[in-house]
Order: structure tokens, then C-alpha cells, then sequence
């Protein structure tokens, strides 16, 4: 299989960030200030990362409807009775009901 024939390598004179093995040609001009790492690392990295993404490890919240609280209380601006809030209310603040929420932000 022909190798690199359409993509432009640049030389260079580096080690590995991480394994600390000789680069001497890189697919990208490196920018001095940012690390760089051999094929190898590289593949091990993306191989990595596509695995974290792909979730089931912590990492990334699960998709869903939003947990809403059951509250008992009553809007700060219309006195309309709100039954549940996307967020735990902290007591100290007022709330308002979705209408009056709707309206305050396209004020
Ligand atoms: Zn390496
Ligand atoms: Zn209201």
C-alpha cells in the first residue's frame, strides 16, 4: 500500500511526549508550544478516546428527561402554584412559573 503519497509530511527533529521515541516527520506543522506524539502513542490515544466516548464508563451524562422536585409552591410574580422545578429550589430565592420564567428572559 502506498504510503503518505497525498499527504503533505512535514520534518521534523522531536521526541514522543509520552514514550519518548525519535518523530522525525509529522502530518502537521508543529506549533512548538503543543506536545507531540509518535504514531504509536497517537493510535493507542484515539483508541482511547473513541472508547471513552462511546460512554459505559462514567464520563458523560445519560440523555433523558431532566429529574424534576416535587415542590409546593407559588410563583414569585403571578402567585401561579408550581408543582415541580427542573432545579432543587435553595428557599432563599424566588420562583417563577414557566409563563413568568418565558416572559423575565425575553425581557
Ligand atoms: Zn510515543
Ligand atoms: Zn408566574
Amino acid at each position: 500500500m502506498p504510503f503518505g503519497q497525498d499527504r503533505q509530511m512535514f520534518p521534523v527533529d522531536l521526541s514522543c511526549a509520552k514514550c519518548g521515541a525519535h518523530i522525525s516527520e509529522l502530518p502537521f506543522q508543529p506549533s512548538g508550544d503543543r506536545k507531540v506524539y509518535c504514531s504509536e502513542c497517537n493510535r493507542a490515544f484515539w483508541q482511547d478516546k473513541r472508547a471513552n466516548d462511546r460512554g459505559g464508563f462514567g464520563g458523560g451524562r445519560p440523555r433523558g428527561p431532566r429529574q424534576m422536585f416535587q415542590v409546593n409552591l407559588t410563583c414569585a410574580d403571578c402567585g401561579k402554584a408550581i408543582t415541580e422545578l427542573p432545579f432543587e429550589p435553595s428557599g432563599d430565592k424566588p420562583v417563577y412559573c414557566t409563563d413568568c420564567l418565558r416572559a423575565r428572559k425575553s425581557r
